[in-house]
């Protein structure tokens, strides 16, 4: 990662932060300049919302590796943080790893409602506006994640649910174009309100939506070509893609890799091992399925 370093490494999860992390700190912490009797406070206040979003995309990499996936990075952004997962290609699996991040946040929101059933004397005024503050800030987290706009963490469950019965391309595709619409409604609404920061998110979100809404059209385009009935990928079991998908590293030329016995018919170079097109894990041809 370009600008980020590590931070710590907890259970083989490496936690970087991005630099602009701490200008966005630094910034954010004069903000709240008077919300409390001292500025340590809002220090603290920071410190927490950093801790939140970590237990969330925490929740995200345990969730992931229970369903059999691999996850082992979180990148914090002054926005909020990405973990890097990568569930096996199943609507269960997605799911689960997603919802993880979001289930966090209410188990987080349910336990600061409990605590303002404490009571505080006057004298720890600092520590209920805090409290009450997290509450709010938590909330917010929460009602973000769950914006049914690809790839928030509310798009990716929207996209999980339509698998079971649309299958991986078609949902993505729906959940793209639900994205779509979501990401203008939010840019429409900072335009309103004029709120630049949300109209820059939404713009990202756009982007990104727009991504994956090409993927999606190349995931349908490879659904319906024809499938070597041989060869299966060793992962997912998906019946590897007929035509000339692969390209030759020494002289270019595009093949049929399955169909030459892993050969370019041009120059004779052999591939030893490749990417499989539907869950992307790569394996050696010699482990692909044969019937
Ligand atoms: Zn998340
Ligand atoms: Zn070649
Ligand atoms: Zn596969």
């Amino acid at each position: 990662m370009q600008g980020g370093f590590r931070f710590f490494r907890f259970r083989g999860v490496d936690v970087s932060v991005h630099w602009t992390w701490f200008l966005a700190a630094a910034f954010i912490i004069q903000t709240r300049q008077g919300a409390y009797t001292s500025l340590w406070w809002s220090v603290v206040e920071y410190l927490a919302l950093f801790l939140f979003v970590l237990l969330h995309e925490f929740g995200h990499v345990f969730a992931c590796r229970q369903t059999g996936g691999q996850s082992d990075q979180i990148i914090l952004w002054p926005l909020g943080g990405i973990a890097y997962v990568n569930p096996p290609q199943r609507p269960s699996a997605q799911l689960w790893s997603i919802a993880a991040g979001p289930l966090v946040n209410v188990v987080l929101a349910a336990l600061l409602t409990v605590s303002f059933l404490i009571p505080l004397d006057a004298k720890f005024l600092d520590a209920r506006a805090f409290l009450e503050r997290l509450w709010f800030i938590n909330f917010l987290l929460l009602l973000f994640n769950l914006l049914p706009v690809y790839p928030l963490d509310g798009g990716q469950i929207v996209r999980s649910l339509l698998w079971f019965w649309v299958g991986k391309a078609r949902s993505l595709w729906i959940a793209c174009l639900i994205g779509f619409a979501g990401g203008l409604a939010v840019g429409a609404l900072a335009f309103l309100a004029g709120l630049p920061l949300t109209g820059f998110i939404a713009v990202y979100l756009l982007w990104i939506n727009w991504g994956s809404f090409q993927n999606a059209r190349t995931l349908l385009r490879l659904e319906k070509l024809p499938r070597h009935s041989r060869f299966r990928c060793p992962e997912c079991q998906e019946a590897a893609p007929q035509g000339k998908l692969w390209k030759c590293p020494r002289c270019q030329a595009e093949f049929d890799l399955f169909a030459s016995g892993g050969q370019c018919p041009d120059c004779g170079f052999a591939a030893a091992e490749t990417s499989c097109v539907h869950c992307g894990r790569i394996h050696p041809l010699s482990a692909w399925i044969r019937n």
